[in-house]
């Protein structure tokens, strides 16, 4: 087999990348080798503001998929090995296919606590499998423990009922990925609402396949929407107890079949069940000798998604942005930015084919996430902990209890982040400000003036 773009991964780094190639040259083959039977695509993508979309994930059969890009053809395998020189990949079932550019976007994996590997009770979440199995087991359960302060334990804890939850973060506050100590105290009081899931609660959450992938896409955004994630207690007997900066020691298992968790400081936890949610690391179950990786593990690429081997590029979740990034953008293994990444790549391979330039796209120049915690809308943009800017800065805030929160980081009066929660509007005006990087000394603290509409100095 033969194509001139050969793509490795059926999450929505590979998918975008394969939808870009497609409509950037309807001329030129696409081959889309994907491990998982169902493939990952964005729709309903509506723009927020120039860099912040939403959209919602939509699982796609092939069929479905090569019917609307017809110059993409689809195998249902796994990637075995990278030979640079012969310009081919080997797969599971012994195909070879010669590329002309090849894109990996194998994703990443939950990097579970090391006691996982003895006890079943250790739980990952990534993708439809591995949630099918936490709420299946979870409905047997009284007492768990999720492990981990980032998006998805910050989720779980908020979508889980009738259970007792033992929530052990490292940090001293929750939700430390996204979020600063005085919006985990926003946040701390909607912690225990046990608020209805919203829709209807169906008990499958994907496609029938006859053929169940060994490793699935990511879920991505709104994974718990429909599903009903719940303990085996009455109604209403959910309790969140939170365990700040301690880590998992040790595990035993006691005699009536449940887990002791030993936490570094010495205390104690029983429960039926953990949910290990503490990161990712690559999936890289594939050999290619001169493929180089960061520290962690991930594909290191450059400004144009580009490896270390050429003609091979690598995209979200699997790689590593190791270029200068723009001073408001940082990477974070999250949606949107792979999504981004898959495009981009799109775009360098077919200029590298073409001869033609390619610029770095726009995404690029700014951070920007938009999510939801604990019920209230959070949108994030540019350096908004303060990233890289050391203690130079200044931190304006204005919070109304269970409303909305909103913090701007500013250096030298100029706006490098933000933290907008609750319906704010303010998202398009700070991403310009960001941008633009505007001198806001002539306003002073009453840019966040609730009284005075902010845009009305800017029209
Ligand atoms: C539960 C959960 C909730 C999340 N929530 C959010 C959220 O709210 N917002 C947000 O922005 N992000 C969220 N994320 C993160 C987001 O989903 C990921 O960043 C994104 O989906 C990564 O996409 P990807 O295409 O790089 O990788 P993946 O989606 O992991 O896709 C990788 C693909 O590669 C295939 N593959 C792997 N190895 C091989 C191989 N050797 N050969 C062939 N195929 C292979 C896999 O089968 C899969 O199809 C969440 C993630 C999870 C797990």
């Amino acid at each position: 087999m033969e194509a001139t773009f050969v793509i490795i991964g059926g999450g929505i780094a590979g998918v975008s990348c394969a939808e870009s190639l497609s409509i950037l040259d309807s001329d030129n083959s696409v081959i889309l080798l994907s491990e998982s039977a169902l493939i990952k695509t964005a729709t309903n993508v509506f723009a927020i503001t120039r860099t912040l979309t939403s959209f919602e994930v939509k699982e796609d059969n092939f069929d479905s998929f090569i019917s609307r890009y017809p110059n993409v053809k689809v195998i249902h395998d796994t990637l075995e090995k990278i030979n640079e020189d012969s310009h081919t990949i080997k797969t599971k079932s012994q195909l070879t296919i010669k590329y002309r550019y090849l894109c990996l976007c194998t994703g990443a994996t939950p990097k579970l606590i090391p006691q996982a590997n003895n006890y079943p009770e250790i739980l990952g979440i990534r993708d439809t499998d591995s949630v099918e199995l936490l709420v299946s087991k979870l409905s047997k359960s009284k007492r768990i423990a999720i492990v981990g302060n980032g998006g998805i334990a910050t989720e779980l804890i908020y979508q889980i009922k009738n259970v007792e939850t033992h929530w052990i973060i490292k940090d001293k506050h929750i939700s430390a990925t996204f979020v600063d100590p005085g919006a985990a105290e926003f946040f701390n009081e909607g912690i225990l609402e046990n608020k209805p899931t919203e829709t209807i609660v169906c008990k499958r959450i994907r496609y029938n396949e006859e053929n169940v992938a060994r490793r699935g896409a990511a879920l991505g955004p709104d994974w718990y929407k429909n599903l009903n994630i719940s303990g085996s207690n009455s109604e209403g007997g959910k309790k969140i107890i939170i365990h700040y900066e301690v880590e998992v020691k040790d595990i035993h298992k006691e005699e009536n079949g449940s887990l002791e968790l030993i936490l570094t400081n010495n205390e104690k936890v029983h429960c039926d069940l953990v949910v290990s949610a503490t990161g990712v690391c690559p999936n890289l179950s594939f050999t290619c000798d001169k493929l180089q990786l960061s520290k962690d593990g991930f594909i290191n690429v450059d400004e144009f998604m580009r490896t270390s081997v050429k003609d091979v590029y690598a995209a979200g979740d699997v790689c590593n942005a190791n270029w200068e990034p723009a001073k408001h953008w940082f990477q974070m293994k999250l949606w949107t930015q792979a999504r981004h990444m898959g495009c981009y790549a799109a775009k360098s391979m077919y200029g590298a084919l073409s001869k033609e330039e390619v610029l770095q796209d726009f995404c690029f120049e700014i951070f920007s996430h938009s999510t939801k915690l604990f019920g209230f809308k959070v949108i994030l943009l540019g350096l908004f902990n303060g990233q890289k800017l050391g203690t130079n800065y200044e931190i304006l805030l204005r919070m109304t209890k269970k409303q909305e929160y909103v913090k701007f980081v500013l250096e030298n009066n100029k706006l490098q982040g933000a933290i907008l929660i609750g319906d704010t509007d303010l998202e398009e005006m700070c991403e310009n400000l960001i941008l633009n990087q505007l001198d806001l000394s002539p306003f002073g603290d009453d840019i966040l003036n609730p009284d005075i509409d902010i845009e009305d100095y800017f029209d």
